[in-house]
């Protein structure tokens, strides 16, 4: 990296190869291309590709004919979170040697006949932005000597933030530098309204949560322009840079692409699809006008 380059601003355009790119993608691409040309910044691609299970090297090659499609610019080479498992579980590791994090053992059965229960009861379960509920406290009680014991025994276990004590171990309120559409200014973070999330699963070695935090400081991003679908994730992204020491990007989140009904576009709805509506004739002025830009 040259000295000029180190000083520019950073920006990302961060997609998951698990569907095709629609109008939402191209409305966020686009930000990013013109938020970086007008910061004479730089502008990174990062497939998001943590889940092997649903993105597939089809979609990641989609993803490269819409963009040159689009007349997005990008920087080479692209990081692919695939390549990078060692360094997220090394970073997992280390708030697991801090007692910040636990091996969690109940399944989704378990846990949805819990909520189930509860509600049937009466007793409101707490849930996330998101509406899943809140991960039940019996994991995170446990004793070390019992937790070792079913981890050898080869129960199948994700790895999760013991957020009360993540909040208790930083000791002051975490906010973020908002520029997006809709609250802007220094907001306020609240990690606790997603309970204890999940850092890193049986099946994938990394979350979301972690691997952005951890790609956006290695690649030195300094500015997300994201969805505001991911508004709120942003109090878990501040929290674990805070607890691992990372550097904290300014933030812009921005308004979503919706269907007629209002709803957000899903990967599923092939009518909005950047490949669909290429092969209908559109071209990229058009799809400029379409997401309003
Ligand atoms: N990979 C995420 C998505 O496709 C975006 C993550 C981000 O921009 O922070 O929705």
């Amino acid at each position: 990296m040259t000295t000029t380059q180190r000083q520019k601003p950073v920006f990302r355009f961060a997609p998951s190869p698990n569907g095709p790119l629609h109008l939402g993608h191209a409305l966020s691409a686009f930000l990013n291309q013109d938020m970086a040309a007008a910061a004479n910044g730089r502008l990174l691609l990062r497939i998001e590709d943590i889940d092997q299970t649903r993105c597939t090297p089809d979609f990641e090659a989609g993803i490269y004919i819409d963009l040159e499609w689009l007349g997005i610019g990008w920087e080479k080479p692209v990081r692919r979170q695939s390549a990078h498992f060692t360094e997220y579980q090394a970073a997992l590791r280390t708030l697991i040697e801090r007692g910040l994090v636990y091996p969690s053992f109940l399944t989704r059965g378990e846990v949805k006949a819990r909520v189930t229960a509860s509600e049937a009861g009466g007793n409101p379960w707490p849930r996330d932005p998101d509406g899943s509920p809140h991960y039940p406290a019996d994991d995170r009680d446990r004793s070390e000597g019992e937790r070792q014991k079913m981890l050898a025994s080869g129960l199948k276990h994700a790895w999760r933030l013991d957020m009360r004590r993540a909040l208790q171990s930083l000791g002051c309120t975490l906010r973020w530098s908002e520029t997006g559409d809709a609250q802007t200014g220094e907001i306020a973070a609240d990690p606790s309204i997603w309970g204890d999330v999940v850092l890193s699963r049986s099946d994938a070695p990394s979350s979301y949560h972690l691997s952005v935090v951890i790609d956006d400081a290695l690649q030195g991003v300094t500015h997300v322009v994201r969805g505001l679908d991911l508004f709120h994730a942003t109090s878990v992204h501040r929290l674990l840079q805070a607890l691992l020491g990372l550097p904290e990007p300014i933030y812009h989140h921005h308004r979503l692409v919706t269907d007629a009904a209002g709803r957000k576009l899903s990967k599923s709805e092939g009518h909005t699809g950047l490949a669909e509506l290429r092969a209908k004739g559109l071209s990229a002025a058009d799809i400029r006008h379409l997401v309003g830009l």
